[in-house]
């Protein structure tokens, strides 16, 4: 048994400049900062473009390097881009396929093992607002979507897993600017909403930060299904007379909704009290006190996201240079039958077997944490399937599992027994 008191030292070896390339299993390591300076030294020897070119056809490294664009600098954002752009073209998506077209890399059961955990599904990368603050990073601009008809797909053939999870449509991203314009085959977000109360049975709930699109805002306060959701528009850090604008505008679309016989659903204007925080994601690095970061990131759940760039795995940890975000964010690579360990870093287990999808604060906010403070209590437990075995871990705020006990499916009843 590992000994729960057991500390396992933060720091790593971090890779240091060198003229040899880095393997791809080191750089899907790396740190944001880390995989910053590592494209920067390929820039300097003048190897940067074939890494890219390779790498945008590598999955996991193609999600890596993407969920942190906006860390990277300029000209090597526009080269990321060019270059994904192209093998867009060469390499078109089917319509008939699932997202990242799953299907071809992953086992029917390994399938539902992915959908039953899903989390969050970003349907646009990138974000029309950019905001400076924004704690996951998102890069401005709408780059790419996952089309509608692969999102109808995944709803029809996997709705009963992915109501496990019932996952919020959006990660890094504003819900709204999945909108009706070329190649989004004439769909909106109310669409795919729509998919997932057909097909998976639930109503996701949304936060917005889009405050001024009437026929949106007349979306968020109309009720869409008989199923219990919640509707919330940001309004972090806003000044009471535009909170009391925005607060008539949505009373407005409420009561037309009501007039025109439909029933309207609540709005809440979400986090009047808060202000975006400086300290969380890219910002983290400008900050030059430890003690003026954030402790946690807005991440809140454990388990799989899917974007249009990558499949990943979540796990909501203290914020740190590692993990700027407050989050591990992994590509999930494969699910294989490799065993986990006490002593394993959870990260790496991350991108072979399957993180089960919670939600990682609950009761936190009730209990009078402090919203942007509270990250959990750690050691944190989890639970972790690889392609056989399923696993209660327990994880220390560095990531790493302190230990591990295979839990033996008997039917309804799971009972634990030391690994
Ligand atoms: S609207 Fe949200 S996701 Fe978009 S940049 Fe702002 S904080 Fe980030």
């Amino acid at each position: 048994m590992a000994n729960p008191e057991m500390k396992f030292r933060p720091e790593r070896e971090v890779p240091q400049h060198t003229d040899e390339p880095l393997s791809r299993d080191r750089i899907l390591n790396l740190s944001p900062q880390e995989t910053v300076n590592y494209l920067g030294s390929l820039e300097e020897t003048g190897d940067l473009e074939s890494f890219l070119e390779d790498a945008a056809e590598d999955e996991a490294l193609k999600a890596h390097l993407s969920y942190w664009e906006k860390w990277l600098e300029k000209d090597q954002q526009a080269l990321l881009e060019k270059i994904i752009d192209r093998k867009k073209e060469i390499y078109p998506l089917k319509s008939e396929s699932l997202p990242l077209e799953l299907e071809k890399k992953f086992t029917e059961k390994q399938l539902e093992m992915i959908f039953s955990n899903v989390k969050a599904i970003q349907l646009t990368f990138g974000c029309s607002k950019g905001c400076a603050f924004c704690g996951f990073d998102a890069i401005k601009g709408v780059r790419e979507h996952i089309p509608y008809s692969q999102l109808a797909n995944m709803f029809q053939r996997y709705g009963k897993e992915l109501s496990k999870g019932e996952p919020f449509l959006y990660w890094a991203s504003e819900p709204s600017d999945y909108a009706s314009k070329e190649g989004l085959e004439d769909r909106t977000y109310e669409d795919v909403h729509e998919l997932a109360v057909q097909y998976a049975g639930y109503d996701p709930g949304v936060t917005s930060f889009n405050l001024t699109d009437k026929k949106w805002i007349d979306f968020m306060a109309r009720k869409t299904s008989a199923y219990r959701t919640g509707r919330r528009l940001s309004v972090f850090g806003m000044k009471e007379e535009k909170l009391q604008a925005l607060q008539h505008r949505v009373r407005e679309s409420e009561e037309e909704i009501k007039f025109s016989g439909k029933k309207a659903q609540r709005v809440s204007l979400f986090g009047k009290e808060y202000k975006h925080v400086k300290g969380m994601g890219k910002t983290f690095e400008e900050e030059e006190d430890v003690e003026d970061v954030p402790k946690a990131g807005i991440a809140c759940v454990d388990g799989v996201l899917l974007t249009p760039r990558g499949l990943f795995n979540l796990f909501v940890i203290p914020i740190s240079r590692e993990y700027p975000q407050g989050v591990i964010i992994t590509p999930l690579e494969k699910i294989s039958d490799d065993p986990v360990k006490s002593g394993d870093e959870l990260r790496e287990v991350m991108r072979r077997s399957v993180v089960e999808g919670e939600y990682s604060h609950a009761g936190a906010i009730s209990k009078g944490e402090e919203f942007q403070r509270y990250f959990g209590r750690f050691p944190k437990k989890a639970k972790v399937s690889t392609a056989q075995q399923r696993y209660s871990v327990s994880v220390d705020k560095y990531g790493y599992v302190l230990e591990c006990k295979l839990i033996e499916s008997d039917g309804e009843n799971l009972t634990t027994v030391e690994k």
